[in-house]
């Protein structure tokens, strides 16, 4: 449905907005708490710019409420924060505790923009923080002591350890979880939740190209005898088989979703009604020709089905499903064992 980049920035979205809104927010307030602070210690420079950052982070406030292009905005804001951070700590009113500052350079980096970019603004900035550092404090006696170095040094290294294995895990999980949101965990195939989200996105293509796109379902003829007769543990593995074989028949742009019970969908991109009759003829014949094996016992399956065509039977996939369906009960009510058009 989306090249991975792009599915995992989708899937980070919703928590990625929340932590951007919540770090403008206390950016708003505390540049203005920094700013009046700074002109009272006469450092107008470094008050100026947390003026300026107060109000940039309100007008993104405001940006980033129905943006699509969230990671930019958010690169758009941590480059500037973490630019004043190194402003400010150069100026030669600042005093060393302002250096405390870049702990949370690789905290909010990776939270915000992921590992690979996290990780890549971290090194930057704290590589820039290290500069100034011994350009203001390397001759400094007072600092340059090894207990406050190592202090500084191992704390700076473990946050950006922990910062970057922690969003390692997090996009993993974040992707397992997803992943199992969207797939029948008898067959593997995508359920009907994928359906939906690969149809959105197959229709918008039609709309745009015009190329052709079909649906099929297909329901096995009376599966529930299995069931009765061998167990439902037989009729599980009957559905994989199922699933297997229409895996082998079909192109690797279609999808197979498993509706639920022994009814399947399949989504054909590409293909006209009568192109997507011939793809289901074959799973239909496939499957009439193999017998299934069961506690040592062969079994001949058949399996009917319906298509519709997005245009012509409809345009949404409610409609088109209740279509195929008709199609499928006309099938099921001639004698089952056949697809209809
Ligand atoms: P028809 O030819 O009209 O389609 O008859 P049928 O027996 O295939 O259809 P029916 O809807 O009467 O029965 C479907 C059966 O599928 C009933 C239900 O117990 C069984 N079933 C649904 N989900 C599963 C499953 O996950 N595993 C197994 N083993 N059986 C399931
Ligand atoms: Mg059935
Ligand atoms: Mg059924």
């Amino acid at each position: 449905m989306f090249s991975q980049p792009d599915y995992q920035q989708h899937l980070a979205r919703p928590y990625r907005k929340a932590l951007l809104n919540a770090l403008l927010i206390i950016t708003f307030f505390s540049g203005l708490l920094f700013a009046w602070i700074n002109f009272g210690r006469n450092n107008p420079v470094v008050a100026i710019a947390e003026l300026v950052m107060a109000t940039y982070s309100m007008i993104l406030l405001f940006i980033i409420r129905d943006t699509q292009r969230l990671e930019f905005w958010a690169m758009a804001y941590l480059l500037p924060f973490f630019t004043i951070m190194m402003v400010a700590m150069a100026s030669p009113r600042s005093t060393l505790n302002i250096f405390i500052w870049i702990f949370l350079i690789p905290i909010v980096a990776h939270l915000l923009v992921g590992r690979i970019k996290g990780l890549g603004l971290t090194l930057l900035y704290i590589g820039i923080a290290t500069g100034i550092f011994f350009w203001r404090f390397g001759n400094d006696p007072a600092v340059m002591q090894p207990v406050i170095l190592s202090n500084i040094g191992v704390l700076t290294l473990c946050l950006i350890a922990f910062s970057h294995v922690y969003e390692i895990t997090r996009e993993k999980t974040e992707q397992r979880l997803s992943q199992q949101a969207h797939t029948d965990p008898l067959t593997q195939l995508p359920n009907r939740a994928h359906l939906q989200s690969r149809f959105d996105l197959e229709r918008l293509r039609h709309q745009r190209q015009g190329n052709p796109l079909s649906l099929v379902l297909l329901d096995l003829d009376f599966f529930k005898r299995i069931n009765d007769t061998h167990g439902h543990a037989a009729g599980d593995k009957v559905l994989q088989y199922f699933a297997n074989l229409m895996r082998t028949a079909v192109r690797q742009t279609d999808l197979i979703a498993r509706l639920g019970g022994e009814e399947f969908c399949l989504l054909l991109p590409d293909t006209n009604a009568d192109q997507a009759f011939l793809v289901a003829e074959k799973i239909r014949h496939r499957l009439a020709r193999a017998a299934v094996d069961i506690e040592g016992a062969p079994v001949t399956l058949t399996v009917s089905g319906g298509i519709a065509q997005l245009g012509a039977d409809g345009d949404s996939l409610d409609v088109l499903t209740r279509n195929a369906d008709d199609k499928l009960y006309q099938a099921k009510a001639t004698g089952r064992d056949r697809i209809e058009r």
